[in-house]
C-alpha cells in the first residue's frame, strides 16, 4: 500500500526528464574483478580483492560479511561514491568508470538513493527538509518537493516527526528519515548501509516491507547490507563478502534475470 502511494503519487511526475533513465534491459548491477584498497601515510590496507557481482533488475539481494570486510567499501563504490583501483562496474546500463565525473554525479543523484549506515542526516534542517533535499538539488519546487516529501516520511511511519531536527530524532529516526531520503528521487537502484541496524522488531520488517514492494511491484532494484538475520525472510539472495571477495551465496528465492519475483517472499 505504502509503495501503491509513492508511485501513485503524481509528484513524482514533476522530476524533470532525464534522458538515461530507461529501464535496464537485464542487469541492474555488473562488477568484475573490483579491487580496492585505502592507502594513508605509507600504509596500504587491502579490502576488495577481485570482487565478481551481479544483480537483476527487480532484485533484492542482501550483503552481509564480517565487519571490516569491506561491506560500505563495496556499497560505495555502487553508488558512485568511491572509485575502485581497478576492475569493471556497470550500474543500469552505464559504465561507470568510463562516465566524467559529472556523469557519475547525475547517475548517483537521477538513479541511485543511497541509505548511509551513519545517515548522513544535516543537522539544523528538519526531517522533511532533510528530505527534500536531492529534490531540491533536482530543481523540483519547494512546494512540490514539501508534498512529495511528507508522502515519503508518511510512508516510513514518521507522520508527526517531520519538523524535527536529526539531533532531536532516536537513531531509528533517523535510519527513516535516512530511507525517505534515499527514496526522494524515485531511485531505479536502492543502496541501503544496515538499513534496519537502528529499528526495533516492529521497524525493521516495516522498513523491509517498503523495500520489498519496491522491488517487487515496481522493479527497482536493492542491494542491501545487513547483519539483523531477522530481515533475511525478504531477501532473494543473500550473498557474503570475506576476506575481499564474495565468497557464498545463499539462494533464498529463485530470481531470473528476466523475471525475478516468481517464488517472493510475501512482505
Ligand atoms: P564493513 O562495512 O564491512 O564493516 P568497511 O568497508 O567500512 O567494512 O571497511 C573495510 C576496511 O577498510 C576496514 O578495515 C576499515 O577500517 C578500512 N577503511 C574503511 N574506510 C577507510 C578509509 N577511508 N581509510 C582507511 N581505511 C578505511
Ligand atoms: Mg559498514
Amino acid at each position: 500500500m505504502i509503495a501503491n502511494q509513492l508511485s501513485a503519487n503524481s509528484d513524482l511526475q514533476v522530476l524533470p526528464a532525464v534522458g538515461h533513465l530507461a529501464r535496464p534491459t537485464q542487469w541492474a548491477v555488473r562488477v568484475e574483478a573490483v579491487h580496492k584498497a585505502y592507502r594513508r601515510g605509507g600504509t596500504t590496507t587491502p579490502v576488495l580483492n577481485g570482487v565478481d557481482l551481479a544483480v537483476a533488475a527487480g532484485e533484492c539481494v542482501f550483503l552481509a560479511g564480517p565487519s571490516g570486510s569491506g561491506k560500505t567499501t563495496l556499497l560505495s563504490i555502487l553508488g558512485c561514491i568511491l572509485t575502485p583501483d581497478r576492475g569493471r562496474v556497470q550500474i543500469l546500463d552505464r559504465d561507470v568508470l568510463a562516465l566524467d565525473p559529472p556523469g557519475r554525479v547525475c547517475l548517483r543523484r537521477d538513479q541511485i538513493g543511497f541509505v548511509f549506515q551513519r545517515f548522513n542526516l544535516i543537522r539544523g534542517l528538519t526531517a522533511l527538509e532533510n528530505v527534500c533535499v536531492p529534490l531540491v538539488l533536482r530543481g523540483v519546487s519547494a512546494r512540490a518537493a514539501h508534498r512529495r516529501g511528507r508522502v515519503l516520511l508518511e510512508a516510513v511511519g514518521l507522520a508527526e516527526k517531520m519538523g524535527a531536527q536529526p539531533q532531536n530524532l532516536s537513531a531509528g529516526e533517523c535510519q527513516r528519515v535516512a530511507l525517505a531520503r534515499a527514496l526522494a528521487n524515485n531511485p531505479e537502484l536502492i543502496l541501503a548501509d544496515e538499513p534496519t541496524a537502528s529499528l526495533d522488531a516492529a521497524n525493521g520488517p516495516e522498513v523491509m516491507k517498503l523495500l520489498r514492494r519496491l522491488t517487487t511491484e515496481e522493479g527497482k532494484t536493492a542491494i542491501v547490507v545487513t547483519h539483523d538475520q531477522r530481515i533475511f525472510p525478504f531477501a532473494d539472495r543473500v550473498l557474503w563478502l570475506e576476506n575481499g571477495r564474495v565468497v557464498e551465496t545463499e539462494q533464498l528465492a529463485s530470481p531470473s534475470p528476466a523475471g525475478v519475483g516468481a517464488q517472493r517472499v510475501e512482505a
